[in-house]
Order: C-alpha cells, then sequence, then structure tokens
C-alpha cells in the first residue's frame, strides 16, 4: 500500500483510490443524492451547499486534479455541468474547480462545482423584470 521513499511514505495510486471519498460516493458505499450517472461520471448534490443546488461532477477515474484525468473524461463534464444549471433554471450561477491545497482542493479528487445564485441579482441592486 505504501511506497516507502527516503523523504516520506506516499499512498500508492490505487490505496489513494481506495481512500477517497468521492470514490467510495462513486461506488455507492457513502450515500450520496444523485442527479446524473453514466459508466463515466457522476453528478451529485455537495453535502455542504453554498446555496440550494449546489452540485458537483466528477470523473470516475479517480484522479487528483485536472492535470491528472484524461481529455475524453474531460470533455464530457461540462456539458453535464451545463444540463444540471439548465435542469435548475440557474439563470445566475457560478462552474468553479479547484486544483491543489493553495487553491482551496480540499477532496482530491477531480470536480467541477456548479453553484447556483438564486438571489444574485438581487444583491447587485438589479430588478427582476416583470413577469
Ligand atoms: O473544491 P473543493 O475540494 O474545496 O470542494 C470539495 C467539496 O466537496 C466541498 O464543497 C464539500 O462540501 C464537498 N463534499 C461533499 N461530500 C463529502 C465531502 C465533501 O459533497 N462527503
Amino acid at each position: 500500500t505504501y511506497l516507502i521513499t527516503t523523504q516520506k511514505a506516499i499512498l500508492t495510486p490505487h490505496a489513494m483510490a481506495a481512500a477517497c471519498i468521492f470514490c467510495k460516493i462513486i461506488k455507492g458505499d457513502i450515500p450520496s443524492f444523485k442527479l446524473f450517472e453514466n459508466e463515466r461520471l457522476l453528478a451529485f448534490l455537495d453535502i455542504q451547499p453554498l446555496s440550494l443546488g449546489h452540485a458537483l461532477v466528477v470523473p470516475k477515474h479517480h484522479g487528483a486534479k485536472l492535470t491528472d484525468i484524461p481529455d475524453d473524461s474531460l470533455t464530457e463534464i461540462l456539458p453535464v455541468v451545463k444540463k444540471l444549471a439548465t435542469a435548475m433554471d440557474a439563470e445566475n450561477f457560478n462552474v468553479l474547480q479547484n486544483n491543489g491545497r493553495l487553491a482551496h482542493q480540499e477532496v482530491d479528487h477531480v470536480h467541477f462545482h456548479m453553484i447556483p445564485k438564486p438571489n444574485q441579482a438581487e444583491g447587485l441592486g438589479i430588478e427582476w423584470p416583470a413577469q
């Protein structure tokens, strides 16, 4: 399980995936509220949502950062992010993807956030158009 170097013990890729919280969600070992799934990716609700509908889209293939996963996994993700935003009727939303601790990545399994901003227009002092 561990590769021992003179500096430190490093988990092997297999052990890293086995310990990964999102791999456990993908396998169904940890429950999640699933929004979309196919053979290659999963979308589910964030457990600590920043807003109603805050969703995560993850490739099933384990990779810590954007640079660790194959291009074909990547190209499938944004259309799913778009599908979620459309399904939720999210007129204002952020798509966020963090890589590395300094960039605020907490879970080392590539994920895209889709964060609806239902009240954003109010905050900006923009009035909703009359219905
Ligand atoms: O991009 P970052 O790594 O910071 O985001 C990780 C996200 O994963 C957080 O928004 C956190 O709430 C979410 N999470 C989750 N379910 C878990 C663990 C973390 O939805 N079991």
